[in-house]
């Protein structure tokens, strides 16, 4: 089955520039920039910039240029901001919601980088 990708979601008018953001780092291939509405004292958004509707589809069609670059960065931005236990920091989370029973909303790729603060057990009971 294709991925369909809808290119009016909102982070693929963030990356024509049709909406603002608040850039963390821009790369080649990845976007970062700070979630709207943040969830811990650091919540960034890690998004590539090729037409990815989810994880499941970029794990399976990215290239490894891609795949590298936005690994790379991830890790880049833990270091960036402080939160890299290699940088001294307390650790971080990542979170990639994928489709109906992750709940995402918005359908383009996007990598949550949350910390700076405990963050509690992976789930909570629904
Ligand atoms: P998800 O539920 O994983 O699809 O997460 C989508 C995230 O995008 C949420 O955490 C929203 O707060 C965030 N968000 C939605 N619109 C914007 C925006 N214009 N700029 C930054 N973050 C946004």
């Amino acid at each position: 089955m294709a991925y369909e990708y809808d290119s009016e979601n909102i982070f693929a008018k963030i990356l024509r520039g049709e909406i603002p953001n608040n850039t963390v780092l821009e790369t080649e291939h990845c976007l970062a920039f700070r979630d709207l509405y943040p969830q811990a004292p650091e919540h960034i958004l890690v998004i590539p910039k090729g037409p990815y509707v989810n994880f499941d589809h970029f794990g399976a069609e990215a290239s490894d240029t891609e795949l590298a670059d936005f690994s790379r960065t991830v890790a880049r931005i833990a270091k960036e901001i402080g939160v890299s236990p290699d940088a001294g920091g307390q650790g971080y989370r990542l979170i990639a919601n994928t489709g109906a029973h992750g709940v995402q909303d918005v359908p383009h790729m996007h990598m949550h980088l949350i910390g700076g603060r405990v963050l509690g057990r992976i789930l909570q009971q629904a």
